[in-house]
């Protein structure tokens, strides 16, 4: 049976590479070949199968980066041995790290970024569980001090949270208190809050980005309905911020809004490198307001240099050129280039959302005003005939992914469409409504109703 297989390997790719016999390996895709095969041929099966994933240039559904100039790609190949963990063969690399942090600290306003701690992680998944388990055993340690029950925790945020939340309430036995959205708070205000706090909270997640929309919570209101909660019950309850995209986005264009550490009740914010911050994905930060937000028992040492070095993260080994290429950014580009990516991709999504508006079958639920993302959902009573989901298969058939999907929670009923715009060109934006148009038309011509074919989406944000 693996005779046809053994000699496999052996044969270079066909005559004069016209032909080549791997055709049949599907068999055993789930086997690793008993011998070895030349390097020309393993590449092009990975290739050729690589290329069949979506053209990046057309996915209008993922916030992660992909693209990076000249520069960065060579730093990239010069790097990507290096492992983030071993701080004493790479001290550079770990050096850089902390700068990195630093330099965010001080875009995110801490009171003093010099003492702070913070570090790179995967992402903000990643992220965002680092900071939860801080939440809690800071939560943890209060209780036990007063010698009350540490068995209940509960975190607070908005149903249309991102699922790494889900995921973190999951994976560490925590209640997630999903408060959801509606017509009248179709984010996250700080509304009814008290309803959802209580003395077995371990803080807020606030959304500088919510992945549905692209809308900012409103940070500022959250904390002062804290704040009155604290007036009326003395309960003292910490937010922390999911800035996965707005939090590379706001410092540099929104500088009006505060949102990150001016707003007291902040203990911790994280963020994704390889979305607005325009590094490549496997990448994310995390930085608390003070070195004391951060529990000691979290926090490991590795050696470096002949002394310790403080580490926390859920990954041991992990690539380090992620960081060095985010490095490379912040030096790039620098605060004036950041802003000027981030607000011509703004400007193109408020010219996309804008003409998406005025074609008429439209109601646009964001226009891209806070991160540069934006959803619409069809009018009522436009037509029976079509849905969102028809349009984003459509859209597919020309090669652009652009994924519909219900409303969490309580507006589920409502299906959007969302683009996300990354480093937006303008002449992309052409070429996308040109078919948009196109997609609609064909849909607002047919004579009768798609069959339905599907319910919901399996869409994940
Ligand atoms: C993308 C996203 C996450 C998860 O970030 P990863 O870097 O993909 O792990 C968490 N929260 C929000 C709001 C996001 O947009």
């Amino acid at each position: 049976m693996a005779s046809a297989r053994d000699d496999r390997g052996t044969e270079p790719s066909g005559p004069h590479g016209f032909t080549n016999d791997f055709d049949d390996f599907s068999e055993s895709w789930f086997r690793i070949p008993r011998g070895p095969m030349p390097p020309q041929m393993a590449y092009e099966i990975v290739h050729e199968e690589a290329m069949l994933d979506g053209n990046a240039r057309l996915n209008l559904a993922t916030f992660v980066g992909t693209w990076m100039d000249e520069h960065a790609n060579r730093l990239y190949a010069e790097t990507f041995d290096k492992n983030m963990i071993d701080k004493d063969e790479y001290p550079k690399t770990a050096e850089i790290e902390t700068r990195c942090w630093r330099i965010l600290a001080d875009l995110w306003h801490a009171p003093d970024p010099e003492s702070t701690i913070g570090t790179s992680t995967i992402g903000s998944s990643e992220a965002a569980m680092l900071a939860g388990l801080a939440l809690m055993r800071r939560w943890r340690a209060r209780r036990r001090e007063a010698g009350l029950p540490t068995d209940r925790p509960n975190l607070v945020m908005s149903a249309a949270v991102q699922v790494c939340w889900e995921k973190f309430c999951n994976y560490w036995d925590i209640e997630a208190r999903l408060v959801p959205v509606s017509l009248a708070h179709p984010t996250f205000d700080g509304h009814d809050l008290a309803s959802y706090v209580d003395e077995n909270t371990i803080g807020v997640v606030a959304i500088m980005g919510v992945t549905y929309t692209g809308a900012y919570e409103p940070v500022a209101d959250i904390a002062r309905a804290l704040d009155r909660i604290q007036e009326d019950t003395g309960l003292d309850v910490p937010v922390h911020v999911d800035g996965a995209s707005g939090a590379m986005v706001a410092p540099f264009i929104q500088p009006e809004i505060a949102w990150d550490f001016q707003v007291d009740r902040v203990v911790s914010i994280n963020t994704s490198g390889h979305k607005y911050g325009l590094v490549y994905p496997g990448l994310g930060w995390v930085v608390w307001r003070t070195r004391d937000h951060l529990p000691d028992d979290m926090i490991f040492s590795v050696s470096y240099l002949g002394g310790d070095m403080p580490t926390l993260a859920l990954n041991f080994s992990r690539p380090g050129a992620q960081v060095l290429l985010q490095y490379y950014l912040f030096l790039r580009l620098g605060f004036e280039g950041y802003r000027a990516v981030h607000q011509h991709t703004q400007d193109v999504a408020l010219f996309t959302s804008g003409e998406i508006a005025r074609m008429g079958p439209f109601e646009l639920v964001s226009d891209g005003g806070d991160i540069p993302v934006f959803a619409w959902r069809l009018k009522d009573g436009h037509t029976d005939n079509w849905t969102l989901y028809n349009l984003s298969d459509k859209l597919r058939a020309r090669g652009w992914q652009v994924p519909a999907y219900p409303l969490p929670e309580d507006m589920q009923d409502v299906t959007v469409q969302r683009i996300v715009v990354r480093r937006g060109r303008r002449v992309a934006a052409r070429d996308f409504l040109k078919d948009f148009r196109a997609c609609v038309e064909y849909l607002d011509g047919l004579s009768g109703p798609i069959p339905v074919e599907r319910e919901g989406s399996g869409f994940h944000h």
